[in-house]
Order: structure tokens, then sequence, then C-alpha cells
């Protein structure tokens, strides 16, 4: 039997060349390839003319190209947010999230099918755990969004991703970190340091491996409590790695790093929204670099909460701001008629 065909958007700029070198063809020929996959976007070989016909001929051999068919495109009614559901090859699916939020275009993209984390108030998290994303399919995610604003005619590229739809990225390190590696080529998609954020429930081991391994992202930690009681009762991942481990390892994350933290705060309507709520946060991020990000709850089926007012999360602000020199920020809510929410993505068992 032969191998099944690789799929190109699984490797890195590197490994193409060694590949194109295993397949005895001439390794020259892999920054056009290379541009063709990141720059032009091509969707075929067919439409990668300037190889030599026996290029071709061997990546149709051996190669595909693992596009993500759109089973459903939907346009949100603020006309800043789009949600793609992509079927993959084995009839699973995944939604991904355009967004033009700050004149800027961000892809928010998935890094498993369903999270295994069971965060309450997750659409995500209520749909279970099916399986990884391999790096290419974390990949071809960005190059969808990518294509898009090209076929669109859009002057605006790709300037951004956020790991923050379905899924747990630190639960999936390596497919993650690879499908990273990809984005960021300066020769590709260019989707540098700065470029991408990923957000973590609080996988402590991850977060220190990040830390060692001094990855070019921006990291997000979930908290949403700042009590272990509190945290456990919402994120049931806290009793597996609590508090006090998530906050040592965030500490040793921005001494190695030098980085700030972004740390995320669901505000639900009478469980974290109070002034002591925002004290006790406060005084847990006393001294560490970081800034918040408020998110109002959205709804979801599997959760009955309300979102916080926004007095209630103006307050909340005011009190980190001037008691604690935090800065937070409130998240715009967007998107919430086409389910494209933070915590709203989720998609039927295939
Ligand atoms: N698994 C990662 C990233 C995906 S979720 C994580 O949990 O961090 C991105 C953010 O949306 C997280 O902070 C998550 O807690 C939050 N979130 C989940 N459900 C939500 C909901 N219904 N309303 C508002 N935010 C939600
Ligand atoms: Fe998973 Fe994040 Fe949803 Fe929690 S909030 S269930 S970790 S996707």
């Amino acid at each position: 039997m032969s191998p099944a065909p690789l799929n190109l958007y699984d490797l890195t700029r590197e490994q193409l060349r060694v590949q194109l070198v295993r397949w005895g063809l001439n390794p020259f020929h892999c920054a056009r390839l290379w541009n063709y996959l990141y720059i032009e976007l091509a969707d075929s070989f067919a439409a990668m003319p300037e190889l030599p016909a026996k290029v071709r001929a061997q990546l149709k051999a051996h190669a595909r190209l693992g596009i993500l068919a759109t089973a459903q495109e939907t346009d949100s009614s603020d006309g800043f947010t789009r949600k793609y559901l992509l079927s993959l090859d084995d009839a699973a699916a995944i939604e991904t999230v355009l967004m033009r939020y700050t004149g800027r275009v961000t892809a928010c993209i998935s890094s498993q099918v369903g999270c295994a984390m069971g965060c309450v108030f997750c659409a995500t998290g209520q749909m279970g755990y099916t399986r990884h994303l391999a790096a290419g399919e974390i990949v071809a995610q960005a190059v969808h969004v990518a294509r898009a604003l090209r076929v669109a005619r859009e002057p605006r590229r790709l300037r951004n991703v956020v790991l923050m739809g379905m899924g747990e990225p630190l639960h999936n390190y390596e497919s993650v970190m690879h499908a990273v590696d990809i984005l960021r080529d300066d020769a590709g998609l260019a989707l540098g340091a700065e470029r991408i954020t990923l957000s973590t429930v609080g996988v402590v081991p991850g977060i220190l491996r990040l830390a060692r391994e001094k990855r070019p992202v921006h990291l997000a930690v979930s908290l949403h409590a700042a009590t272990q009681a509190e945290r456990a009762a919402l994120v049931p991942a806290a009793r597996k790695w609590p508090l006090d481990e998530l906050m040592a390892a965030c500490r040793t994350y921005s001494e190695t790093t030098r980085r700030r933290i972004f740390y995320e705060w669901t505000l639900i309507e009478g469980r974290n929204d109070s002034a002591g709520h925002a004290r006790a946060v406060g005084e847990l991020l006393r001294g560490l670099p970081a800034q918040v990000n408020l998110i109002p709850l959205n709804p979801t089926a599997g959760y009955a909460g309300a979102p916080t007012r926004s007095e209630a999360a103006r307050n909340f602000q005011q009190i980190l701001a001037v008691e604690f020199g935090v800065r937070s920020t409130v998240r715009q809510r967007r998107g919430i008629d086409i389910a494209a929410g933070c915590g709203q993505l989720a998609v039927a068992a295939g």
C-alpha cells in the first residue's frame, strides 16, 4: 500500500525542502511552492503554473493540499464578524471566525474538535471532546481566512491569529506549536511574534513549557475566579491544576519571557462580577505584568447564567484600575447573533 498523501500544510518550509529531495526533486523549487501555498494561496496544484510539470506530477502523486471545505458561512448583522463551518476529512467539522474589529483582520481558529475541559459556560465544552487537530488543519484555517479575503478582493490581509476557537490549545501542544512555526514563517503568512495569541484554560505544564521554549506567542489565561473553590465550580480543569499552581506558572512565564499575560474573566451576573470579586482578582494580579480581558457572558444552550450589566462591568474595571493599577478592557459583544462569540463555537457530532 502506498503511504497516505502528505498534507502540504503540515510541513514547515525546511520540512518541505527535505521532502522535495525525498521525492527526487530539486529543493530549488521549495521557495516557489511555498510562495504558491502561503502568498498566492493557490487552491490546487493546477493553479501553480510556474512549477515544472514533473514537479506538479510528483506532488499530485504523493501530496495533497489540505484545504478545508466550507460547509456553511454566516455573517453577523454587526458587519464585522463572519463564521465558517469547515469540514474535515473524517466528516468532523470545526468553526473558524473572521473578525474585523480594530481595523485589522483577525482569524479566531480552533485547535481541537470539541474540548475535554468542560467549562460549564462554554458551548465547546458542553459538546465534549472528539479529537485533536493536526498542525495542517490548524494552518488551513488561517489559509482559509486569508484566501477568503483575497477572493473578496479586500484590501486588508490577515494580520492576527487568536487560538481562541474550539478546543484547548495546550492540550494539543505539539500540533499547535508546529502550526505556529508554519504560520510565523516570514516568507509565508508571516504571523510572527506579536501576531499570534494563544488562550489556555490554565494547563500548568503547557504554560511552563511555553516559557521554557520561549515560543513566539502572546499568552492569555482564562481565570474567571480568584479563589480555588469558585474557579473549580466554573472550570473543572482547575481541580487538576489548582489556582496557586497556575499563578506560580504564570509568574514563571512572565519572569522567563518578560511578557505580560492577558487574564480572561467571563463576567457572569451575580456570580463573579461584584466589587469583592474585582478586589480579589486585583490582589491576585498585584505586581504581575497583566492585563485583564473582561468578557460579558455569551449565551450557550447548556448554561443558564446571564451576562453582567455594563454598569457592573465598568465598576469592576474601575476598581482594578484605581485600587490595583491593573489595566482591563471589556470585550465588545460581537457576532452573538450567529453564535460566533467567545465560548459559543460548537458543531453537531459528525
Ligand atoms: N480553551 C481556551 C480558548 C478558547 S475559549 C480557553 O479556555 O482559554 C476563549 C475564551 O472564551 C476563554 O477565556 C473562555 O473561558 C471564554 N468563554 C468560554 N465560554 C464563554 C461564554 N459563554 N461567554 C463568554 N466567554 C466564554
Ligand atoms: Fe475548552 Fe476553553 Fe471552552 Fe473551557 S472555555 S471548555 S477550555 S474551549
